[in-house]
Order: structure tokens, then sequence, then C-alpha cells
């Protein structure tokens, strides 16, 4: 199943990526949008050529642990066909 086949990526969220990205989605329309301020993520992109220590996404999650700037998450299933990497969901928070 592809990203945009499993429906648990836009109505149940799980990574703290994710659910960054989903709450950017402007979801007013008319008049109220000009007023409305945009959700965002904290930070840069990370530089692909020296990208940061484990979880990519550490320098700019705002539940990251120490775990994370140690180790990187592994993929793991939490519901039918719904996976994530993320030490929020895993057992293995321990550094090596
Ligand atoms: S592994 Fe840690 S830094 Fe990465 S998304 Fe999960 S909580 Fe945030």
């Amino acid at each position: 199943m592809g990203v945009f086949g499993n429906p648990h990526i836009f109505f149940n969220p799980k990574h703290p990526y994710t659910t960054g990205l989903l709450a950017s989605i402007p979801r007013e329309f008319g008049k109220e949008r000009r007023n409305m301020k945009l959700n965002t993520i904290p930070g840069s992109v990370p530089n692909l050529i020296t990208p940061p220590s484990g979880c990519r996404f550490h320098p700019r999650c705002k539940f990251a642990m120490e775990v994370c700037s140690e180790k990187k998450p592994k993929l793991i299933e939490i519901e039918g066909g719904h996976k994530v990497a993320c030490f929020l969901y895993s057992s293995e928070t321990e550094g090596n």
C-alpha cells in the first residue's frame, strides 16, 4: 500500500513531522483566510550532505528525547498497514 493509499496517514497521523505538515494546510476559505495564521514547523530543512544524526527530524521536533539524536528509529507497524519511525511509539528508547 502506497503512502497515498493509506488513509491513516491523513486521518490519524502519528509521526510529529506528518502531524506538522498536515497542520500547515490551510483549511479556511473566503474572507477569514486573509487573517488566518498558518501553522509552521520551526527550523529549516536538514542539510542532505551532512544530515542530523539519529532521527533526521530531531532538531525541529518538539517531542525530541535524548535517544532521538543518538539512534535512528526503526519503522514499526502500529495498526493495520500504518507504520511509523518514531521513538514515541517504540519501546526502544535507550541509546547505544
Ligand atoms: S524519533 Fe524523536 S525526534 Fe524523531 S519524530 Fe520521533 S520524537 Fe521526534
